[in-house]
């Protein structure tokens, strides 16, 4: 059965700064059950971490990078300070932030040490925030408790050894306080610092919920729940009162930055729902993810992920022979790439990889390609976005008329549908993405 805990985790905006940080405090001491917080860093901060890891800065970048990240958390500090037992933490990460950003770093456990600290500094200054508001809390290092496999940078979790270390360091502590701990980072079975890769507070959060059984997940942030496409780029797009496990998976899976992609995984594992929700507005309510079936059916939402690769293999060996996809995906395996949409004909497959900005590696390594070209030909097609319609029983006849002339104007350069009922995606050129998600949204979802 599980916990009457809930876990909430604040985002970069909610906790950039003091008076953010005040509000997400306020949101906890309102509901007692709150007894787990995870926390990510203050926003930009990883972004300038992520420039640290880059050795092609000059010095004067990297010492620009390094203060920007420090001032960050000394405009926190103007507006409390810290207890002695949080204060000497502190003051040690600082140190050792300072120590390690000023050189360069070269492999990727490095890159993954140096990544940590936002969320880490974030969870000190955060825990005295509730301490201001009186409320009992205490900071806890995810490091001990989220243990991953060694895939820096995208690491693995380890459901298991998480909710043993939950299970003998965490739980005991929820009983009777708050405690805060990070997102985005954990460990690998030698301890050393490993990341979910970026946006994965989320994911942390439902990770840590699952191994201590929790009632639900509240993920506050910046919007007032998830809507029928990103709210920035549509200004009618509508919040979406409830969706099902298998609807958010997709909508974050394709593109809906408000979920890291995996969140949904443990939740739906565990039955746990998930609340989306507006740290600035909290009592405008927000989304929830249940695991009841979707009672709508049709399209729900459009989402974009951009920055698309589209790998094109093409090999007169793939006529009537086997085995070729199969040597296609052990190399993509071997360099844990993972593949989104496919398509093949007689003899060529293509296929769609993430390459995403502000990661500290590369999705597709030029090692890989020189695997791949040795038996096929390889051509590789970048400024790519993927738009993916979502919803439940996706019928293409239901919209096929609509749809296609939606699409008319506009060079589709691969479809797919078919797999799943929750999703028809297709691939575009990045320069003509936002036009066609908002043309998308007013023919089909404003209605
Ligand atoms: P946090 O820092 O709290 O994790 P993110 O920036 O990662 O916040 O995610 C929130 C952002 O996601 C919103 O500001 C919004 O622009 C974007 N977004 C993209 N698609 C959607 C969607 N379908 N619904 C809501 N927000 C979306
Ligand atoms: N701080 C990390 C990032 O910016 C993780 C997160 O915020 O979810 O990607
Ligand atoms: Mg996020």
């Amino acid at each position: 059965m599980n916990s009457s805990y809930i876990v909430a985790k604040f985002g970069g905006t909610s906790v950039a700064d003091f008076s953010a940080m005040s509000r997400c405090a306020q949101i906890i001491k309102n509901n007692d059950q709150v007894r787990l917080v995870v926390v990510s860093a203050s926003a930009g901060v990883t972004n300038h971490l992520v420039a640290l890891c880059l050795n092609d800065i000059t010095d004067e970048q990297r010492t620009t990078h390094i203060k920007q990240v420090v001032d960050i958390q000394y405009s926190i500090l103007e507006d409390i300070s810290l207890d002695a037992d949080l204060a000497t933490g502190f003051e040690h990460t600082l140190s050792e932030f300072k120590f390690v950003a000023i050189q360069q770093v070269f492999s990727e456990q490095q890159k993954d040490e140096l990544l940590s600290f936002g969320e880490r500094f974030s969870s000190y200054l955060f825990t005295q925030v509730l301490r201001r508001l009186n409320i009992k809390a205490t900071r806890l290092d995810a490091r001990d408790i989220l243990k991953t496999n060694s895939q820096f940078s995208k690491a693995v979790p380890d459901i298991n050894a998480t909710k043993t270390a939950a299970e003998k360091y965490l739980l005991p502590l929820l009983t009777s306080q708050v405690v805060v701990t990070q997102g985005f980072i954990g460990s690998n079975e030698f301890n050393e610092t490993t990341t979910l890769g970026r946006g994965g507070s989320d994911y942390s959060a439902a990770l840590f919920a699952e191994a201590v059984e929790a009632s639900s997940i509240h993920i506050w942030t910046d919007v007032v729940g998830i809507f029928s496409t990103d709210p920035r780029l549509c200004i009618k797009a509508k919040p979406i009162a409830k969706l099902s496990f298998d609807e958010a998976a997709e909508m974050a899976t394709f593109g809906a930055k408000v979920l890291h992609p995996a969140t949904i995984l443990p939740a739906s594992r565990a039955g746990i729902s998930v609340f989306v929700g507006s740290s600035r507005a909290p009592e405008q309510g927000g989304t929830w993810i249940e695991k009841e079936k979707s009672q709508h059916s049709g399209i729900r939402a459009v989402t974009q992920r951009k920055n698309q690769i589209l790998l094109t293999l093409k090999s007169p060996e793939m006529l009537l022979a086997s085995g070729f996809l199969a040597k296609v995906f052990s190399i993509l395996a071997k360099y844990n790439i993972s593949v989104d949409l496919i398509t093949t004909s007689e003899i060529s497959v293509a296929l769609t990889l993430d390459n995403a900005p502000n990661t500290s590696r590369p999705e597709l390594e030029q090692a890989c390609l020189d695997e791949l070209t040795k038996f096929c030909h390889v051509s590789v097609e970048n400024n790519l976005t993927l738009i993916a319609l979502i919803g439940s029983q996706i019928q293409l006849q239901q919209h096929e008329i609509n749809l296609m002339q939606v699409l008319a104007d506009f060079n589709i350069r691969l479809i797919c549908h078919g797999a799943s009922k929750h999703n028809l995606c297709f691939l575009v050129e990045q320069s003509q993405s936002d036009s066609i998600v908002q043309k998308i949204h007013s023919q089909l979802l404003e209605a």
